[in-house]
C-alpha cells in the first residue's frame, strides 16, 4: 500500500492531460491529484495506473477511465456534504473521488466479491462512505432516498425509474445510456414530473445488469 513521489508525479501528468482534454472542475482536478489510483488495481497493473484508459478488475468488470470519472464527477456538481448515490461501485476509484469532493456517498454494487474488497480497502485509504451496499442498483436505495444527485457508472439500456423518483427536485442523474454504446446523459428534476435532458456524447460502459447472480 506504497504511495509515492514518483506516483504523485504520474497524478500530476494525469491532472495535466485531464485538463487538456477539457476538464475545468478543479475541485475534480484536485481529487484525482490526491487519490492514489494505482492502489485500485491489481498490483500487476501499478506502472498503467496513471495512463487515461480503463483497466480489468475482479469479477469481469473494469475501472472507469479518469477522463470518464472526471467528465461524470464534473456534471454531478457535487457540493459538501451532499447525499449523492452511486451505481456500481465496483474498485471503489469514483466513490473515492466523490468523497474528496465532500459528498456523503452511498454506493451500490451487485457483484459481492467487488463489494467485499471495497468494504475493506476504502477505509484502510481514509475513504469513509456513508454507506457501501451489496444488491440491485435498478432499485436504488429507497430508504435512503432522496439524493443531491446520482451517478450510474455502467451504461443502462434503460434508465431505471427507481433512480429518476429517489432524487430531489433540482437534483442531477448522469447516467451512460444505450445498449452498446452509451450517451452520456444527464436529466435535472424539475419537479415531481419534469426532468431536462442533457446529452453529452459517446461513452462506453461495462453493462448495468440486472440482479441474477
Ligand atoms: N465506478 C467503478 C465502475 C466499475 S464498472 C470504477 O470506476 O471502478 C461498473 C460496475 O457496475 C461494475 O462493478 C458492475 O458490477 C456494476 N454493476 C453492474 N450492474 C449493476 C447493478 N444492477 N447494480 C449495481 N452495480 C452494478
Amino acid at each position: 500500500m506504497k504511495d509515492t513521489n514518483k506516483h504523485q508525479g504520474l497524478r500530476n501528468q494525469l491532472v495535466k492531460l485531464l485538463r487538456e482534454k477539457g476538464i475545468t472542475d478543479e475541485n475534480v482536478l484536485a481529487a484525482i491529484a490526491k487519490i492514489p489510483r494505482h492502489l485500485f488495481l491489481d498490483s500487476s497493473f501499478e506502472d498503467f495506473a496513471y495512463q487515461d484508459k480503463a483497466f480489468p478488475i475482479a469479477a469481469g468488470q473494469t475501472i472507469s477511465q479518469p477522463y470518464t470519472v472526471a467528465f461524470q464527477s464534473q456534471l454531478l456538481q457535487v457540493n459538501k456534504e451532499d447525499k449523492v448515490l452511486e451505481i456500481g461501485t465496483g474498485s471503489g476509484y469514483q466513490t473515492a473521488v466523490l468523497y474528496h469532493l465532500g459528498a456523503k456517498v452511498y454506493s451500490v454494487e451487485r457483484q459481492n466479491e467487488l463489494f467485499k474488497q471495497t468494504s475493506v480497502l476504502l477505509p484502510k485509504l481514509g475513504i469513509r462512505p456513508k454507506h457501501l451496499s451489496f444488491g440491485d442498483g435498478y432499485k436504488g436505495l429507497p430508504n435512503h432516498a432522496p439524493f443531491d444527485s446520482i451517478i450510474v457508472t455502467a451504461g443502462a439500456p434503460i434508465i431505471p425509474p427507481a433512480l429518476m423518483a429517489q432524487l430531489k427536485i433540482g437534483g442531477r442523474l448522469v447516467i451512460p445510456f444505450g445498449d452498446k454504446n452509451q450517451i452520456m446523459t444527464m436529466l435535472i428534476r424539475k419537479d415531481e414530473t419534469k426532468f431536462e435532458k442533457h446529452e453529452f456524447g459517446e461513452f462506453r460502459f461495462v453493462p448495468l445488469l440486472e440482479n441474477k447472480n
